[in-house]
């Protein structure tokens, strides 16, 4: 896939984020350049998001203000400079979108898990090379993510953004969609020229949250953060607990602490050199000593099958476990990350042993 850097909009210098800020819809003209002009005078190199059509859960809600929003979003443009984004969900959006100038578009979440509509709205661009941000499916696949950033690519798009904006979970979570930072990871190994920006706002789900989730994003060396911001959260029609003043947003990024990209000094390479090493050393030690203990288990279970003994001895397991727990604890190591630990090899054991009890025994056939 060929991903181009885009000039001055993704991580524009080493170390430095690109920010997304906006309402999460146009509302009015007013909201929208007042909003605006805040973020420009605190962000003038930002980007300015605002949805110009909102997908809704029901009818009937607030569903953006469609052709007039783009015309405000034009005029924060010749007003502020900043650049412009919006959502597109069908082929009339982009036409709309491409007519009034909007800079960059962004796929939503619900639209990416469609690949129908992803290649419609990527026919409806070939031919341009607008800059397009992919918004994760709402559930985590992370192929059908790329799958649909690889629709764009194919149409002659190569100015390509991936959003992380969390997935949604059956259980109830502290965030409104979970992160899943692995599947960033993992994105970011197989494609690593794609930048990738943390919609932190559909993570977190409410404004207190907002600093915990940016910090991580930051402290993963994402390339930037899209917020939501309002210049009246609590008047939102749509989002209202997520949004942040432009003010709030602010003293958000302000807090942040911004880390180095990578080791640049010499003797810091040196020791962080040392240190891998000696990990390496203990990994390789962390699986030999596995591999000794499942022999052990396998010869436990010859023997359970040998005497016809039940494979799964609570009592024994309560006690192996209490120990592992009692020591975790003095050696002043997280014990649930230990009990964790010993679950699995718990497992792996009972799972080695029900192999071996299960075999049909060929060498001594009953008479
Ligand atoms: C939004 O950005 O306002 C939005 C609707 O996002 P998502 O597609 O991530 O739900
Ligand atoms: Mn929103």
């Amino acid at each position: 896939m060929k991903i181009m850097k885009i000039q001055n909009f993704i991580s524009p210098e080493p170390g430095q984020h690109t920010l997304i800020a906006g309402p999460c819809s146009a509302e009015s003209e007013e909201q929208v350049l007042q909003t605006a002009g805040m973020i420009s005078e605190f962000f003038p190199k930002a980007i300015f998001r605002a949805g110009t059509w909102k997908p809704r859960t029901r009818p009937n809600q607030f569903e953006g203000m469609g052709e007039a929003a783009l015309q405000w979003l034009s005029k924060v443009k010749s007003t502020t400079g900043l650049r412009v984004t919006t959502e597109v969900a069908i082929p009339k959006h982009v036409e709309q979108s491409l007519k009034y100038g909007i800079d960059i578009l962004w796929i939503g979440a619900r639209t990416t898990v469609n690949p129908f509509m992803v290649q419609e709205l990527a026919e409806a661009l070939r031919g341009t090379n607008i800059p397009v941000m992919v918004k994760n499916p709402l559930h985590p696949d992370l192929q059908l993510w790329i799958g649909a950033i690889e629709r764009f690519s194919n149409v002659g798009i190569d100015q390509l953004v991936a959003i992380h904006r969390g997935f949604y979970t059956f259980e109830h979570l502290e965030y409104r969609n979970s992160p899943r930072w692995e599947l960033v990871y993992e994105l970011k190994s197989l494609i690593p020229e794609l930048p990738v920006i943390c919609d932190i706002s559909h993570i977190a789900g409410s404004a207190s949250l907002l600093h915990m989730v940016a910090q991580q994003a930051v402290d993963l060396n994402l390339d930037g953060l899209m917020i939501e911001t309002h210049r009246d959260p609590s008047q939102a029609l749509s989002d209202a607990q997520q949004q942040i003043t432009p003010h709030a947003l602010k003293t958000l990024l302000d807090s942040l602490r911004l880390r180095n990209p990578g080791f640049t000094e010499e003797v810091m390479q040196f020791r962080m050199n040392g240190i891998r090493k000696k990990i390496d050393e203990l990994d390789n030690l962390l699986l030999t000593n596995l591999s000794q203990r499942m022999e052990l288990a396998k010869e436990i279970g010859e023997l359970k099958k040998e005497y016809n003994v039940s494979i799964l001895q609570l009592q024994r397991w309560k006690e192996v476990i209490e120990k592992c727990m009692s020591k975790a604890d003095q050696m002043g190591l997280y014990t649930e990350f230990v009990r964790n630990i010993f679950i699995q090899i718990h497992d792996e054991s009972i799972r080695l042993q029900s192999t071996i009890l299960t075999e049909q025994d060929v060498a001594s056939p009953k008479i």
